[in-house]
């Protein structure tokens, strides 16, 4: 039978989601949800590789996260929200994969690799390391098509397709090998000049800042650091504030350049069209994201009642998973 195919994506809960994500990811998950399956995972467990000093921190940002997705038009009628932590199967899978993942191909990644640099470690922990292995397991245990992603998980989709090329070579073809779906600006960068706007990082506009946040953070925003006057003439180029005018005003985009080019526009005018035209599009947001916020309980429901069906999703894809590779020694025995 042809069933319709299915998105898995999704958000850690490690704060409220930013302007990278909606051009990123989100943006996407609302565009696509009449036509897939979409599945959003609240991915507690890859939280905890960089919290697991203070996971009391997750169970806030669960619902931030949840009320963030909603609030850029995800329905809930439409869309599945789970919580990872509570679909054990995805640790029982991740398992099974690290049996065959080497070391070597986890550390030799670059996203890997540049986190390991912007959180300063010096010694890497054993399930930081490996998340991306569990990130296959989030993937591939509910047999996800599509991958909505920005750009700094395109490595990690390209291991996942290996795991399950590997998987369904050293037992039965019993896995999907997933695509991932990268946007048109698939990487925001950050406030601070960063190449990327992280939440841990702490670089964002976040989709819930009031009008006021956003125009201080966008008037200390990083410019062309060599153009003081007014009548020096600007690089686009090497300007924060052009990069989000380039993903957030597209109208107005090549007049701006322009006008930077030729100094007839100063860095302060610049920012402040920015600012309205962001404010602009954070508006409904703001909204739909104060409705639920009056409602928590209504979220709460809606991620126990995804949860509940994802795991029943879970618990066949596992069998299935266990007998492909000879380890249901006791399916429909009763035992456990
Ligand atoms: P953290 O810093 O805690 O890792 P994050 O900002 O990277 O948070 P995630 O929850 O890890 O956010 O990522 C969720 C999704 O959003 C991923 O698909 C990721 O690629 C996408 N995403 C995150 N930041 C950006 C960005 N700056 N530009 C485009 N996409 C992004
Ligand atoms: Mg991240």
């Amino acid at each position: 039978m042809n069933r319709r195919k299915r998105i898995l994506t999704g958000d850690r809960p490690t704060g409220k989601l930013h302007l990278g994500h909606y051009v990123g990811s989100l943006q996407n998950r609302v565009a696509l949800q009449n036509d897939f399956d979409t599945f959003i995972i609240i991915a507690d467990i890859q939280a905890l590789t960089t919290n697991f000093d203070r996971p009391e921190k997750l169970k806030g940002d669960v619902l931030n996260v949840a009320m963030d997705n909603l609030s850029v038009g995800v329905d809930p009628e439409k869309a599945t929200f789970f919580i990872q932590s509570l679909i054990p199967e995805i640790a029982e899978l991740t398992t099974f994969y690290s049996m065959f993942v080497t070391v070597n191909s986890l550390r030799h990644n670059p996203t890997i690799k540049s986190e390991i640099q912007q959180y300063g470690y010096n010694d890497i922990m054993y399930g930081f390391l490996g998340y991306p292995v569990s990130q296959a397991a989030d993937i591939t245990f509910c047999k996800a098509d599509l991958v909505p992603v920005g750009d700094d998980q395109l490595s990690h989709i390209e291991l996942t397709r290996r795991i399950v090329r590997r998987f369904n070579e050293l037992y039965k073809p019993v896995l999907v090998e997933p695509e991932a779906m990268v946007s048109k600006i698939s990487r925001l960068v950050g406030l601070d000049g960063n190449s990327k706007m992280g939440k841990s990082l702490n670089n964002g506009i976040y989709l819930s800042d009031d009008a006021a946040t956003v125009k201080q953070k966008i008037r200390a925003a990083v410019t062309d650091a060599s153009r003081i006057k007014l009548s020096d003439k600007g690089n686009p180029e090497i300007c924060t504030v052009f990069k989000y005018h380039n993903a957030f005003n597209e109208g107005e985009v090549n007049h701006i350049s322009e006008s930077c080019r030729s100094a007839s526009i100063g860095c302060s005018a610049c920012k402040n069209n920015l600012t309205a035209r962001i404010n602009n599009i954070l508006e409904p947001i703001r909204e739909r994201r104060a409705f639920y916020e009056d409602r928590p309980e209504q979220v709460l429901e809606m991620l126990i009642s995804g949860t509940n069906k994802v795991r029943g999703v879970a618990k066949e894809v596992m069998k299935e998973v266990r007998e492909a590779m000879s380890i249901g020694y006791f399916d429909n025995s009763g035992c456990c």
